[in-house]
């Protein structure tokens, strides 16, 4: 038999060790872990709506037209509370034996609202009675019956005792309850009741965690009180400073470890000094075919300040597509290569990796400047004095994928590591770089200068936070030649139109990519494939054109080869997948269709738009979706179920192209995690913090731990005191960081 644990908790009035232990699976095992347990969003008295009101608001909105509404304004269904008297309640067969459970609510203001449950119906029938009052949230909608009407929302009997709370105008506070909570029927009732008790009682000691002037300063409640607060606050202002507190707490602890972090680093390591205005550069300035944009002066500043700062460089460089980074990076590498050193460009894929070796072949011809490529699947005698070159230190440049540290490679005297598309190599890869450069020098504690470039325009809030240990440069504008991309979704059925105008444009000389999602058919998933729908085009609409195929599955010289003829204007087609995402740099290519384009994220669809309007010409994008999704353009509301709907997504690719925008929408629609792969991104599991609407925060936190650890860089000063325990706690995930004892 299994041991029955013992359970603090438990010794509660009103929980005994049955209840504790549904607890414990929830994670709460003490006392103050129940007073840790904050609510998870709160019911304000004062905008509970009356029934009628409600069924205004309702009627409002479902006015609303999609199409005429620009995807920032479109406002998701809101949340709801009313408060009300349960007058009538009965029961209804539907469909094949099933019933669904009615309870009409009045509450005087004229209109009755309806609330609908199809599960668990005998259950609610035993919870409810005519004359119960009971308070409701959820999302109303409206039907042919009933003005007011919510399926399955939350509800709640009000109690004698608490209606004072709710006459009042007072704020209730609401928890996350799990199903294990419902059945036990665990409530928000019985939440504030046990959590009173414990807070009343002062069961749990709480020491605070922020120092004393930070409190002050910046008008924080003191832990106590903050926790109070949260639970049971007495105003509105009272919780949002309480609000306030937590994140701010969340999120400067998270930047403390970060700067902390990067302060061993500039401590011990030491950056080697590059000279910014050598030949190399100067010569290759002055034969640039255009000139540098204000941006992306700015940004070789920036590195070449580091360059000669004596610390490693440590810089993420954040441009949208085609806004020109990679001229910057040569530039930078230049400088670099005449100091005597060597430079690392690493690509995500063999694809990007040839292209930029091949950019930098183009640009560094007039010079003697010695360049490797190195990429898997390169035969061993070749790969063996690639090596050579590379140990030597004759190789000045090596580009390549990760297969850089597969292969036991020496590099000779690395000073320079630029990683490009950032979000796709994990934080690791990073770091066995710099393991790899520091072994090519003899003085051990020099670190290479890193730059990190990313297309992928995170909004300000993720970079501060998962790139926090980098300096962001950011390149704004695109260079002045490019003209907006014009884009257009384009239903199935109207794609014949498309084809005659990608026939046209052709006809004036220019290119054009069709991406699908697919490589092959396949049974499971309905989408179109690249092979198949190239051999059916091919030899019908396209039959009279040069068409060429790009995939993942084709061996790396079939690849080499169709890009090169695409780059050559040998071909008119390139049907392809997202192999050509990132980096492809094709001027001529004005046109891209992409096929089922709902399958694809927003960032990644603006990646795959970079690919066009890089040149002076008028480029168009056709988002292909189905058919169907005009139906969904014509539904007048949008159920927050359906934030991710593909269409909306679409939608917000019509109206901008600025990639900084499209992935604040992303942020938005998808959340953080969705966006970076939580995993791979490091981002932690903010609680409290969010990362879409608190970026004052963050930013605030930021400001304020930089300034801390810059003064007092080891918290010593009595001051900090609090500040070490604390953030030692933080950093051994020690939950007690929130200031319990
Ligand atoms: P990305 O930031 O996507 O890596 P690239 O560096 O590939 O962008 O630049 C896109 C294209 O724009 C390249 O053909 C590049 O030569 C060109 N380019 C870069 N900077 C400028 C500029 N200041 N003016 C005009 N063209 C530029
Ligand atoms: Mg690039």
């Amino acid at each position: 038999m299994a041991d029955k644990k013992e359970y603090e908790i438990q010794y509660l009035k009103g929980v005994g060790p049955k209840r504790a232990e549904v607890f414990a699976q929830a994670g709460i095992t003490n006392y103050s872990d129940l007073i840790l347990y904050f609510p998870t969003s709160y019911i304000d008295r004062n905008s509970v709506k009356s029934i009628q009101e409600l069924s205004k608001i309702i009627k409002n909105e479902n006015q609303f037209d999609f199409r005429n509404t620009k995807i920032q304004d479109i406002k998701f269904q809101t949340e709801y509370s009313l408060i009300g008297k349960i007058v009538k309640i009965s029961e209804k067969e539907f469909g094949h034996h099933r019933k669904l459970l009615l309870l009409f609510i009045s509450d005087g203001s004229g209109v009755n609202a309806r609330i609908v449950f199809f599960n668990r119906i005998e259950y609610f029938k035993k919870s409810y009675q005519i004359d119960d009052w009971v308070m409701v949230n959820g999302y109303p909608e409206s039907d042919q019956y009933f003005d007011v009407s919510f399926t399955h929302p939350e509800i709640e009997k009000i109690d004698i005792e608490e209606s004072g709370l709710y006459r009042k105008g007072g704020i209730l506070p609401k928890y996350r309850l799990p199903e294990i909570f419902v059945k036990s029927q665990i409530t928000h009732k019985t939440l504030r009741k046990l959590i009173k008790e414990v807070i009343e009682t002062k069961k749990v000691e709480l020491q605070e965690t922020l120092p004393d002037y930070l409190l002050q300063d910046l008008k924080l409640p003191k832990i106590e009180n903050c926790i109070e607060a949260l639970h049971f606050p007495t105003n509105k202002n009272e919780l949002e400073k309480a609000r306030f507190r937590v994140k701010f707490e969340e999120s400067f602890l998270f930047q403390l470890t970060l700067l902390t972090k990067r302060k061993h680093q500039i401590k011990y390591e030491k950056g080697l000094i590059i000279e910014k205005n050598t030949t190399l550069v100067k010569s290759f300035y002055k034969h640039l075919p255009f000139e540098l944009t204000q941006s992306q002066i700015q940004v070789l500043k920036d590195i070449f300040n580091d360059f000669k700062s004596q610390r490693p460089m440590n810089r993420l460089l954040q441009g949208d597509v085609g806004s020109g980074k990679t001229i910057v990076a040569i530039i930078s590498m230049l400088a670099v290569i005449d100091a005597g050193y060597q430079v690392v460009f690493m690509a995500p894929t063999e694809l990007l990796a040839e292209q930029h070796y091949n950019t930098l072949k183009k640009f560094l011809e007039p010079y003697s400047i010695k360049i490797e490529l190195l990429v898997g699947g390169q035969k061993k005698k070749y790969r063996n004095e690639i090596n050579e070159e590379i140990s030597s230190g004759r190789a000045q440049i090596i580009c390549g994928t990760h297969a850089l540290f597969q292969s036991n490679i020496k590099f000779n005297k690395l000073a320079y590591v630029i990683i490009d598309e950032q979000h796709r190599f994990g934080v690791s890869q990073r770091a066995e770089l710099i393991e790899l450069a520091k072994q090519s020098y003899n003085e051990l504690d020099v670190v290479p200068h890193i730059l990190v470039m990313s297309a992928t325009p995170i909004p300000r809030t993720l970079t501060m936070t998962i790139y926090g240990d980098l300096n962001v440069s950011v390149i704004k504008e695109l260079p002045k030649n490019r003209k907006p991309i014009k884009t257009k979704v384009v239903f199935n059925q109207n794609r014949l139109k498309v084809y005659e105008f990608i026939k046209a444009e052709i006809a004036q000389g220019r290119q054009c990519y069709i991406v699908y999602p697919l490589v092959e058919k396949s049974e499971k998933i309905d989408y179109k494939a690249v092979i198949e729908h190239y051999e059916e085009l091919k030899d019908s609409i396209f039959k009279d054109y040069r068409v060429g195929m790009l995939h993942g599955q084709l061996f790396s010289y079939e690849k080499d080869d169709a890009m090169q003829a695409f780059l050559n204007k040998e071909l008119d087609i390139l049907f392809a997948t997202t192999v050509i995402e990132v980096g492809i740099d094709v001027p001529n290519a004005t046109i891209m269709v992409i096929e089922d384009s709902e399958r694809f994220g927003l960032s990644q669809l603006h990646q795959l738009r970079g690919r066009i309007g890089r040149g002076e010409s008028q480029s168009y994008c056709f988002l292909f979706t189905k058919d169907y999704f005009q139906f969904q353009l014509k539904k007048t509301k949008i159920d927050p179920k359906e934030r991710k709907a593909a269409i909306i997504r679409l939608k917000a690719m019509e109206e901008t192209s600025d990639g900084f925008k499209i992935s604040e929408i992303d942020l938005e629609l998808r959340g953080p995690g969705d966006i970076m792969g939580t995993k791979q991104s490091g981002l932690p599991d903010f609680r409290y913090l969010d990362l879409v609407n608190d970026g004052e925060i963050i930013s605030l936190s930021r400001t304020i731990a930089s300034n801390i650890i810059a003064t007092d860089p080891n918290l010593v000063s009595l001051e900090n005191n609090i500040l070490l325990i604390t953030l030692k706690k933080y950093i051994n995930k020690d939950k007690s960081f929130l200031g319990i004892a």
